[in-house]
């Protein structure tokens, strides 16, 4: 439904509102140009299986679904730095609904977040995982969809790490409630698969729906702690892996239950 009554007017609205200067945002700073089997729509040239397959699917029909235009059009784009106004020509020029109150937004806006964050909270990037997850591409393609470096490293999951990098490399030139920032810290974070070495230095980190999703839960773990009946070996605040003691559901100690005794240990515990 807010496809139909929404999104749509959402984007007619933003077209109509920002007027023609929206065309030439870049609040990301992107300067690359389109290579040229991007360009001329070489889907042979590539060898990444998502990614040729919806340049063919643009070369024979003039039109793929809204979802591989930003997961895989734009994604790639947006994670090699290219001119957003370039992009948004490209699209122009290629789809069959390229009209320009469409176009504008949805190119300048939502996939290559080159308005600052006017239409979305945060740039539309993603890896190989997600295009995974997403999709059916990656089991019989020649890349890996979880390796970020060497002969099999996906592009996409290589791409997403570069721009990741490149936004804090820039952060400093950036204001610092830049929400791309904010994003690229919180993405990078350790638990986002960040790993050692890559933790923000920069911005406010804005907390992850999933981290706030655990710092609750261990706050929830916490009250209980200081109320149930634990055995020694399951302490509070550590947790085994594998082990749901401190934020599992604990359960009840039957009436009479001695505390400590087996009957009050969580059941992981047992
Ligand atoms: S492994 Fe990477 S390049 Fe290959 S299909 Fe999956 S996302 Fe695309």
């Amino acid at each position: 439904m807010r496809q139909v009554i929404g999104w749509r007017d959402y984007v007619w609205n933003i077209y109509w509102h920002v007027g023609p200067a929206y065309r030439s945002r870049n609040a990301l700073s992107a300067r690359r140009s389109l290579p040229s089997w991007f360009l001329e729509l070489d889907a042979e040239a590539v060898e990444a299986r998502c990614l040729s397959d919806v340049l063919a699917g643009v070369r024979d029909r003039g039109w793929v679904h809204h979802i591989p235009r930003l997961m895989v059009l734009g994604n790639y784009a947006l994670q090699r730095g290219w001119y957003p106004a370039a992009v948004t020509d490209w699209f122009h020029r290629c789809f069959l609904d390229g009209y320009d109150w469409v176009m504008l937004p949805n190119v300048v806006g939502m996939s290559q977040h080159a308005d600052g964050g006017l239409m979305a909270t945060k740039p539309y990037a993603g890896g190989g995982a997600y295009l995974n997850r997403m999709s059916d591409y990656c089991s019989l393609c020649r890349y890996a969809p979880t390796r970020r470096v060497g002969a099999s490293a996906c592009p996409y999951t290589a791409g997403y790490w570069w721009f990741l990098a490149r936004k804090r490399r820039t952060a400093g030139r950036q204001p610092p409630d830049d929400p791309a920032v904010a994003w690229a810290g919180s993405a990078a974070g350790p638990g986002r698969g960040g790993g050692a070495g890559v933790r923000p230095r920069f911005g406010r980190p804005i907390a992850s729906r999933s981290g706030r999703r655990e710092r609750g839960s261990r706050r929830r773990a916490d009250r209980r702690s200081r109320t149930s009946p634990r055995p020694d070996r399951c302490r509070p605040r550590r947790v085994r892996p594998g082990c749901r003691g401190s934020s599992g559901p604990l359960t009840r100690a039957p009436r009479g239950a001695v505390p400590g005794s087996a009957a009050t240990a969580p059941a992981s515990c047992r």
